[in-house]
């Protein structure tokens, strides 16, 4: 064949030899690594999830380090023996997976469970601390189904990093040493008087301080045993025994919780709930927490307003945030409970065309009040759950993104500080089903989130994570502080999304809540200044303490952007695996 005849085959056997080269450059690329971030509460667990992902572990592996050490180093928090929400987006697969690890109540849990004999509610450090507060725990099932779908490492390699730490020590941290000498209790409780406590020459207890250093062996053997038998390691044998009987001996209101509920236990994978917020699509945790849809309520309203116009801590946007905070709280605290027991309208509390109608009800210059549920289907579902009298460091978020780009956002809980106040196994035990509605009705008409056996109570955990306008992810965020939860949250993605904040700027912004009570500011901040304006709107103003914890990644066109809450112990790891 002549030179000429052959020429074109050849250029185009070339230029298919450039394309193949460019795609495969390109797939490269993308598969190249890119550096790992891990933001969390306690610099040892943040580095435990550092050690994972530098040894090739998935944000999943990490998460599960990271959990295994917070419930030692910060067991005021959350723990094993607690309960957690953990959204996943896998990069690869470009898919978004809820899982729920709530606590369930026992099957010998009744409606009465937290009633006195007069069938009033308890005062609520009394339904808080003993047996009957204790759920049986979620979280390690549900580790251990995130793992099956998207784990990289063998189990058993993740529980290194907090064995080594139980069994050599680990130093106080300050949130830890502040959380022990400010407990009521701690020290009159069995097993956790002898380990947050030393006995001083004349045999006064004297509580850790910040630097001590603590070493919990039980909790060393019982990751020994989850990490050899994966969650039977947790729910079948001697660590569940030890719980249970913690719980039915329990000094003060021994609970039913038993062998038979740990068997039941499931976690669950649920549908993520996600809503457009201008340019970006925010997702986050359905029920059984009310986080996910109160907080997509307050960002649907607002979409009908200029926050950007209005600008950060200023009288309007202050205004139009809290007013749209007290609409969606008025509905949460009507139609949210488990959605395995009681209907939720979620579609319905998310419709636009709803939100709009809500957002109408805001008034630029006064405060509408108390805000009134809306008219949805399926009002009888009242929910009158009670708000905790203390707002103490509990629970505990954290944010991962891997060399890959997967994405772990976890928000974890005992409930309350320390939980229920018991130890087993080297850990606290929750005190997760106090977040039930103490009253099991009201008015006759039958609460949403009133106890029953096998129910998850409701929470307002907010895990989220953000995807922009091309449907990449953007950011992940969450934050411990009760029901405060859902409005830290709401107003950190108000800063990141409409005032174009860094994750820093953002998580450190003074924080105000309007859970549609008094619109409390967070005392010693400008936010103070700002307080007689709020006042000639017509707004109940209340200074006060408000600790979030907010531990976020947001992606930047110069790479991870990541911070950790000032008001907490916390701090952020990143480099290259
Ligand atoms: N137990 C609460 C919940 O699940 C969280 C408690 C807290 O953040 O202090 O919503």
């Amino acid at each position: 064949m002549k030179l000429e005849r052959l020429l074109p085959g050849l250029s185009i056997a070339a230029l298919g030899l450039v394309v193949l080269v460019t795609l495969l450059s390109l797939v490269w690329r993308g598969s190249e690594p890119q550096p790992f971030m891990v933001a969390s509460a306690n610099p040892y667990a943040s580095e435990a999830g550092a050690e994972i992902l530098r040894a090739g572990g998935s944000a999943t592996d990490a998460a599960i380090a990271v959990q295994a050490v917070l419930s030692l180093v910060e067991p005021e928090s959350s723990g094993l023996a607690g309960g957690a929400f953990l959204l996943h987006y896998d990069k690869t697969a470009d898919r978004l997976d809820a899982y729920d690890g709530r606590e369930t109540a026992p099957m010998g849990a009744t409606p009465a469970l937290f009633l006195d004999e007069e069938g009033k509610s308890l005062p609520f450090l009394e339904a808080m601390i003993g047996g009957s507060s204790v759920g049986t725990p979620g979280v390690v099932k549900m580790m251990w189904l995130a793992h099956r779908e998207h784990g990289r490492l063998p189990w058993a390699d993740l529980f290194t990093p907090a064995i080594r730490l139980s069994e050599d020590g680990f130093a106080v941290a300050p949130k830890l040493a502040e959380a022990i000498a400010r407990d009521p209790v701690l020290m009159q409780m069995p097993v956790a008087q002898d380990y947050f406590y030393r006995l001083d020459a004349d045999g006064t207890r004297v509580p850790a301080a910040e630097g001590d250093i603590l070493k919990n062996p039980a909790y060393a053997e019982t990751l020994k045993r989850i990490a050899a038998e994966g969650w039977r390691g947790f729910y079948e044998g001697p660590v569940a025994e030890e719980i249970v009987a913690a719980v039915q001996n329990a000094p003060m209101r021994p609970g039913t919780l038993s062998m038979d509920d740990f068997a039941a236990y499931e976690a669950k994978k649920r549908e993520p709930v996600c809503a457009p917020y201008r340019a970006y699509r925010v997702c986050s945790m359905p029920p059984p927490t009310s986080g996910g849809i109160t907080a997509l309520q307050i960002l649907g309203i607002l979409s009908h307003y200029d926050l950007k116009g209005m600008e950060p801590m200023t009288q309007m946007s202050v205004h139009f945030i809290a007013e749209a905070m007290k609409l969606a709280y008025a509905d949460r605290d009507k139609y949210i409970g488990d959605p395995d027991f009681v209907s939720v309208p979620a579609k319905a509390m998310l419709d636009p065309a709803y939100l709009e109608r809500r957002s109408e009800e805001l008034d630029a210059s006064i405060t509408r009040g108390k805000a009134r549920p809306g008219e949805l289907p399926d009002g009888r579902a009242m929910n009158w759950g009670l708000n905790q009298p203390v707002d103490m460091p509990s629970t505990s978020h954290f944010s991962i993104v891997d060399a890959q780009g997967n994405v772990v956002s976890m928000t974890t809980t005992v409930e309350g500080p320390f939980g229920s106040h018991l130890m087993a196994g080297g850990m606290m035990l929750n005190n997760q089903l106090t977040d039930f509605s103490f009253l099991p009705e009201v008015d006759g008409e039958p609460v949403a989130n009133a106890v029953a056996p096998g129910k998850r109570p409701r929470s307002s955990m907010t895990p989220a994570i953000v995807f922009d306008g091309n449907g990449e992810f953007y950011a992940a965020i969450g934050s411990p502080g009760g029901s405060r939860i859902i409005a830290y949250v709401t107003q950190t993605l108000i800063a990141l999304i409409d005032w174009d904040m860094d994750m820093k700027t953002a998580i450190s912004l003074p924080r105000f809540v309007d859970r549609n009570g008094p619109l409390e500011i967070e005392a010693g901040t400008p936010l103070e200044d700002l307080a007689p304006a709020l006042r000639e709107l017509g707004h109940t103003v209340e200074a006060r303490e408000l600790m979030s914890g907010l531990h976020g990644i947001r992606v930047t066109p110069e790479g991870l952007d990541g911070a950790a809450d000032p008001r907490r112990d916390g701090n952020v790891v990143s480099e290259l695996p």
